[in-house]
């Protein structure tokens, strides 16, 4: 007999942690952490540690693994606490973020884990679990088909079909007929703004406020790979070059494996501004940062000729301009989820600033859900990621099961 329980996630947009189990194999999908984690300043994973038996360090392990959908912290911010004998599989550029790129950011040492990468399709007894590459914020997403005792279950993660490389969604679209199961998830349900903005289109207006005259500096992370395309692109069409930290110049190293299309350092219209920060002193005791000297541009060079740079803003980059620079000399976008402006951050010390918005969603607009579940035609449809989870049953037309965190589900 399969089971499903999402143990958190049916009424709040992350926290993702999905199992299903048929009596013999146990598997765990996505671990995150709540995002009200992030209004607090000091929250560590076990804060958030849910009831779940034989997951945990210390613990006899009763899972036979825990799959990854994506690097998002809500959606792997708690595997720290997962007992290494259990394997924790993710796609490859997914590992790769977790094990070269967040080992530089603050509270993710997960060097402990026993990480694995899923390039395919993997067998557990007799579940069978397969992975397909989505179009989300962040590279390296995906979703998964599980199959078990004959029912086959799909879990979405997050995913758009707005972005550039948002044919990776359609072919899976196109792959999945008639699930027994959808776990999808519903993250635009209940935002307002439902005007479908392309990454396409979102560089049409780059293009214009480059031209403004200002210096821009433009707020994005480097990880989101879509929208570094969307500012790089901006910046050729506009004679402008980009200025990076050396943070997104190791990232996009990163990503180089993925396409021989993801920008470099050392492509033209790119250079790397050094501002100290604790990322550049630990790149620089891997005796990374030395590799982009020649790409070298500091803030004196900018501010002789700001008219020819376009800056990828970051907290100390983003202070130093601030001192240096004018605001009414600086344009300042915001391209980012608008929902970080609530926290506290770094833009609360300077009042006087004027952020320009420009973003566009890392998640399906409504209209584009209804098409996937019209397309993929699943018996059953289960809300998740969602705060909206009772909207389901006025918008798609499929069997809507609505669950409760930790509630069982007989498959
Ligand atoms: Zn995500």
């Amino acid at each position: 007999m399969s089971k499903l329980i999402i143990h958190r996630g049916t009424n709040e947009i992350g926290a993702n942690a999905v199992e299903i189990n048929n009596g013999e194999v146990k598997l765990l999908f996505d671990f995150g952490i709540p995002l009200e984690s992030m209004t607090k300043e000091n929250w560590k994973p076990k804060d958030y540690k849910l009831p779940i038996k034989g997951l945990y360090k210390r613990e006899k392990p009763k899972f036979n693994a825990v799959f990854l959908t994506h690097a998002h912290l809500d959606h792997y911010g708690l595997i720290q606490l997962i007992n290494s004998k259990i394997p924790v599989y993710a796609s490859k550029t997914t590992y790769d973020i977790l094990t070269k790129i967040a080992p530089l950011l603050p509270k993710q040492d997960n060097a402990r884990l026993n990480l694995k990468i899923i390039d395919d399709e993997i067998s557990f007894k007799n579940i069978k679990v397969k992975a397909h590459k989505v179009n989300h914020s962040i590279a390296g997403a995906c979703a998964y088909e599980i199959k078990t005792e004959g029912k086959t279950i799909i879990y979405t993660g997050d995913l758009r079909f707005h972005g550039r490389a948002s044919y990776l969604s359609s072919t899976f679209k196109r792959k999945i007929k008639n699930p027994d199961y959808l776990i999808m998830e519903g993250t635009t349900l209940g935002r307002a703004e439902q005007n479908i903005t392309t990454e396409k289109e979102l560089e049409k207006e780059f293009v214009k406020i480059f031209k403004s005259g200002k210096l821009p500096l433009v707020q994005f992370s480097p990880q989101n790979i879509d929208r570094f395309v969307t500012v790089y692109r901006a910046c050729k069409r506009t004679g402008k070059t980009l200025v990076i930290d050396a943070y997104t110049a190791y990232v996009l190293e990163i990503y180089s494996s993925m396409s021989k299309s993801i920008p470099q350092y050392n492509w033209d219209n790119i250079m790397v501004n050094f501002a100290s920060c604790t990322i550049n002193h630990k790149l620089a005791e891997e005796k990374i940062l030395f590799k982009y000297k020649d790409k070298k541009i500091t803030l004196k060079e900018i501010i002789a000729n700001p008219e020819k740079f376009v800056i990828k803003g970051n907290w100390s980059i983003n202070k130093q301009i601030f001192n240096a620079i004018d605001y009414n000399k600086l344009e300042i976008i915001f391209s980012l989820w608008k929902g970080y402006l609530d926290r506290p951050n770094q833009f609360d010390d300077y009042k006087d600033i004027k952020l320009t918005p420009l973003h566009t969603s890392g998640h399906a607009y409504i209209k584009d859900l209804q098409e996937f579940v019209e397309q993929t035609q699943p018996k059953n449809l289960i809300p998740i990621h969602t705060e909206y989870k009772n909207k389901y049953r006025e918008l798609f037309s499929a069997n809507i099961i609505t669950l409760n965190d930790g509630e069982e589900l007989i498959l």
